[in-house]
């Protein structure tokens, strides 16, 4: 619903001090007419790094995870406070590797989501099914379920996250939801957020799952779908920057969705 597409990249535990400068400086120099919000979810040790690459540009820092706690003794874990020190925008929060390997909980989520905004971070809520929840039809209420958790957590300002839908089956995997797939789960979200909050238009539902130069038009081109979270192929200036330059075209084709 936001005007301007937004594109988060997600580069998981990928990276290192030459390879990100590389890449950076590749889509830097690349960049040409840009018409959406970017974000790059970054490591923790390269936030430094990466505020630095990313002074003077548009493109937001972000981060991929963040504490349910706001201070103390929690060895090995990051606040939001400190995330903020380091200019960062936003935050993935609940994202199904985080869900699968690291046992995080529905109620974990909404905790990170409530960190987040307490700090002035957008919390980016991943949500989706996994390949067995999908073929049991149990889609909607699943990807329901975890975003209900957050709008209880956080019902008082609900309009300040980013939502994404990322079914588990097509991250990483190459199999991507088709458009009208992601466009029915999006209707879904988009519904429920409208139901939680007067201002739910101020809230962009991205499509996250293998999404690349191939298939971003096509999926960037449905009503609900705001933007894309992109793992795999952010780690490639060139793929990155076509998207980008996708996402503006479209933004810019149809200005009112
Ligand atoms: C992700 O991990 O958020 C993601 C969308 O990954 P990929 O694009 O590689 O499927």
């Amino acid at each position: 619903m936001s005007t301007s597409k937004l594109i988060v990249a997600n580069w998981k535990m990928n990276g290192g001090l030459s390879a990100n400068q590389l890449l950076l400086d590749d889509i830097k120099a690349g960049w040409g007419a840009v018409h959406c919000r970017v974000g790059v979810c970054v490591p923790y040790p390269y936030l430094t790094q990466v505020q630095l690459l990313l002074a003077g540009t548009p493109i937001a820092l972000g981060a991929q995870d963040v504490s349910i706690h706001a201070t103390g003794a929690y060895t090995g874990e990051v606040s939001g406070s400190m995330l903020r020190d380091f200019g960062v925008r936003y935050c993935l929060v609940g994202h199904s590797e985080r869900r699968q390997y690291h046992r995080e909980s529905e109620v974990d989520v909404a905790l990170k989501a409530r960190q987040a905004l307490a700090c002035g971070i957008t919390p980016i809520v991943c949500v989706g099914e996994t390949l067995a929840q999908r073929e049991a039809g149990e889609t909607d209420s699943v990807v329901k379920r975890q975003l209900a958790a957050v709008i209880h957590e956080n019902g008082h300002c609900i309009s300040e996250i980013v939502v994404a839908y990322e079914p588990v089956w097509a991250i990483g995997t190459g199999r991507t939801a088709t458009p009208d797939q992601a466009q029915a789960v999006h209707a879904v979200l988009r519904a429920q957020l409208k139901a939680a909050t007067p201002q739910h238009e101020r809230v962009a539902i991205l499509y996250g799952g293998s999404m690349n130069t191939g298939n971003a038009a096509d999926l960037l081109s449905q009503p609900d779908v705001d933007g894309g979270l992109i793992g795999g192929a952010s780690l490639k200036a060139n793929d990155f920057l076509e998207i980008l330059h996708k996402a503006s075209h479209e933004a810019l084709a149809n200005p009112m969705k």
